[in-house]
């Protein structure tokens, strides 16, 4: 495996959000770019952990769990997201191991975290997923149908809701993505309104149009196939 070529990627990646943040006038070290390591096997993982990737991104709870597993003898410090859909019934099991659920995607699920959250003395942080895209596979509240949701969101007062994600609609790329960002920005701009708490955070962007997502205001990005082109596992 090439592991100089996933240092590469990295550089190259880090570089690119780095300059999208300046060209939009916002401080590179406001974007933390979370590398989303979901059906790469741990050995690809590992160069990037060894180059200072701390922010690890998964899908799926179970492939999360095993990972956790995996490199629970690298660094302490590593920070694991859990940037897909989690039912309920894993919650539980998920909540201490990660340090950002990023797809709450419904007042249920937002519950059950905010009840967790009374049990424990450092709870994860959440974002709320928004379908910016108008696609109908998606999780998570219909764009500004949120909003609507606004009192009850603001109910739940334990667990450390920061902010929104969205995904772009499957296939696009950056300029088409461009209007969900701006988009999702305007309706945390809202709810952050009416809930009276700040949402500092917003996660968007892929490998397709992360840059586009940095020069809108993304604060995590979640990139995993551009870190790993031309490695073989
Ligand atoms: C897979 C995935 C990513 C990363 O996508 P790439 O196109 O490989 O960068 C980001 N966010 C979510 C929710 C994903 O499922």
């Amino acid at each position: 495996m090439n592991t100089a070529r996933i240092r590469d990627n990295l550089l190259s990646v880090q570089d690119r959000i780095a300059d999208a943040a300046r060209r939009s006038g916002r401080d590179p070290a406001s974007v933390t770019l979370v590398a989303v390591t979901k059906k790469r096997p741990v050995a690809m993982v590992r160069p990037l952990v060894e180059a200072g990737m701390l922010d690890l991104g998964e899908n799926y709870p179970q492939e999360l769990w095993e990972k956790v597993d995996a490199l629970a003898d690298g660094p302490a410090a590593i920070r694991w997201h859990l940037i897909g859909h989690l039912q309920g019934n894993k919650a539980r099991r998920t909540f201490p191991m990660v340090r950002v659920i990023h797809a709450v995607d419904s007042l249920k699920l937002l519950r059950t975290l905010d009840e967790l959250a009374g049990e424990v003395a450092d709870p994860p942080a959440v974002c709320l997923q928004v379908n910016t895209s108008d696609e109908e596979a998606k999780h998570g509240w219909k764009d500004a149908a949120v909003l609507t949701d606004a009192d009850a969101i603001a109910a739940c007062s334990r667990i450390r809701l920061i902010g929104l994600m969205t995904m772009a609609a499957y296939g696009t790329d950056a300029e088409t993505a461009r209007p969900s960002f701006i988009r999702l920005r305007a309706i945390r701009d809202a709810l952050a309104g009416r809930i009276g708490r700040p949402l500092p955070d917003l996660s968007m962007g892929m490998s397709n149009d992360y840059e586009a997502a940095v020069e809108e205001g993304a604060t995590l990005v979640r990139v995993g196939s551009a870190l790993f082109e031309g490695v073989d596992s």
